[in-house]
């Protein structure tokens, strides 16, 4: 059932990532993700997974 509609999901959930830690949402740019540059804000690890996936 998810309507494809590529704007609204990028707006919504491409920039954000949850801490794999703690599960905070942090809202950040996937390239610097993946290029490991961004931490948690709480707990200070840079493992976060996208925030649709379970
Ligand atoms: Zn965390």
């Amino acid at each position: 059932m998810a309507a494809k509609i590529p704007e609204a999901q990028n707006r919504l959930f491409k920039n954000v990532f949850v801490c794999k830690k703690c599960h905070t949402k942090i809202k950040a740019d996937a390239q610097k993700i993946l290029k490991g540059k961004v931490k948690c804000r709480k707990c200070k690890k840079g493992a976060f997974r996208p925030l649709k996936k379970k």
